[in-house]
């Protein structure tokens, strides 16, 4: 069967073959019967449904374009479908999820030595070891890349790691925390993959978020914690390494701002068809009709720059400015779209049983992270004019 095509109006999704597109049908037969039904009450409570994780782990996508340690080898088209497909229900659970397969098994994927990415990729594969990844600090977020002040300080087998974290999404749960810090005698910044329960390390939920609730974010204290030289990443041996697995995320944070633009032009329009006012459906208003259409200009914009962009990035030509400009449009794009949604969908537009209220306060977390629309503007800018304006 087909997938419905309301917010694939090119019919991108008939440029995948057979088998991806059963997958494709499958995560969304599981976001709409398994996530969709318990999402608003978490949402509405800040707590995590532990309960899907062994559900999601059988879809067997997680690691999603990995090769080896059971991962499934996937395209990076179609890893963001699958981001895509999740988003449309739910932006928290695509965020757990590309926390863990993107942000945390990617650092290792990328940057560990073999007997790391054996030690860890498995369990994480199979969802039984959950990742975070921990760059952000307190007084440090878009400047991370000079400025962070978590040290590393290297004494005989070990290191000792010393600051602060926030934001750290899985962190409060998490089997294992990549923490980034800076070497004390080098200067440079290097990963530690810093095990939960290590002396030294706590975490402490951030309360009271106006955005993707169901994310358990957190502040890490790090005082005096000993991390061995084997937890060290191996092969993260400066920012630039960081920036790789970055680059790879935001490409998959363009696909989230087109899935969760996607939910919400979808519920809108349905929405549309069913309200009666004056006698009439109120998609056969001509303002309202014109509000549908420009989401869905937006809607196909994104969708088909998101699909060139993994493209690239199948073909190994993604860039930093490639991921950045997509992350940036579709992010805004979705702001717009969100509100349209929750506009045409009038009082009810801000209730949660609707979906749209909840799409519309996600959609501010995914502006901001990952780099916010100035950072990546200012990636882009610095590609094309080859001036770098950051400080
Ligand atoms: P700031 O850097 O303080 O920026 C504030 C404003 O100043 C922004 O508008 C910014 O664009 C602007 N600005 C800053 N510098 C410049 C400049 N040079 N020129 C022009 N404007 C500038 N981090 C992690 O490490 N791991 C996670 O799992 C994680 N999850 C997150 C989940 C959520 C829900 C959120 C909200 C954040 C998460 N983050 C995580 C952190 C996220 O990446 C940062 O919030 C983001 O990088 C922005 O940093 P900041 O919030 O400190 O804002």
């Amino acid at each position: 069967p087909s997938p419905p095509i309301e917010g694939d109006f090119y019919h991108l999704g008939h440029m995948l073959t057979e088998e991806e597109r059963a997958l494709q049908l499958k995560v969304r037969a599981f976001m709409e019967t398994e996530i969709h039904p318990i999402i608003n009450k978490y949402w509405l409570k800040a707590e995590f449904p532990f309960e899907i994780i062994e559900k999601l782990a059988a879809l067997n996508i997680c690691g999603v374009t990995y090769k080896g340690y059971g991962c499934p080898g996937l395209s990076n088209v179609m890893e963001g479908i699958l981001t895509m497909e999740m988003a449309r229900v739910d932006a928290s659970i695509t965020t757990f999820f590309g926390v863990q397969s993107g942000l945390a098994m990617g650092s290792i994927y990328l940057l560990g030595s073999e007997e790391q990415k054996q030690e860890w990729l498995p369990g994480m594969q199979q969802m039984k070891t959950i990742g975070a990844f921990g760059l952000t600090e307190p007084e440090v977020g878009s400047g991370a890349a000079g400025g962070l002040t978590t040290t590393a300080k290297r004494t005989g087998d070990s290191w000792i790691l010393n600051g602060q974290k926030k934001w750290i999404g899985n962190a409060t749960f998490a089997d294992v925390t990549i923490i980034w810090a800076r070497d004390i005698d080098d200067g440079n910044v290097k990963g530690f993959l810093v095990r939960k329960g290590t002396p030294g390390f706590t975490t402490e939920k951030i309360a009271d978020k106006m955005a993707l609730r169901v994310v358990q974010n957190a502040i890490i204290t790090l005082t005096n914690c000993a991390v061995e030289e084997k937890d060290r990443l191996q092969n993260a041996n400066s920012f630039k390494d960081t920036s790789n697995v970055l680059r790879m995320t935001r490409a998959g944070v363009a696909w989230e701002a087109v899935g969760c633009a996607r939910g919400a032009y979808e519920s809108a329009l349905k929405y549309t068809k069913e309200r009666k006012q004056f006698g009439k459906p109120i998609a056969s208003f001509q303002l309202i009709q014109n509000h549908l259409v420009e989401m869905l200009s937006n809607l196909t914009a994104m969708q088909t720059m998101v699909y060139r962009l993994s493209q690239l990035q199948d073909e190994g030509k993604l860039t930093d400015e490639h991921a950045s400009l997509a992350k940036v449009f579709c992010t805004l794009r979705t702001r717009d779209i969100v509100s349209k949604a929750r506009e045409v969908m009038g009082g009810n537009g801000i209730l949660l049983e609707y979906d749209v209220a909840r799409f519309v306060a996600d959609a501010e977390a995914i502006y901001s992270y990952e780099g916010t629309k100035e950072i990546n503007s200012l990636i882009v800018g610095r590609a094309i004019t080859g001036f770098s304006a950051f400080v």
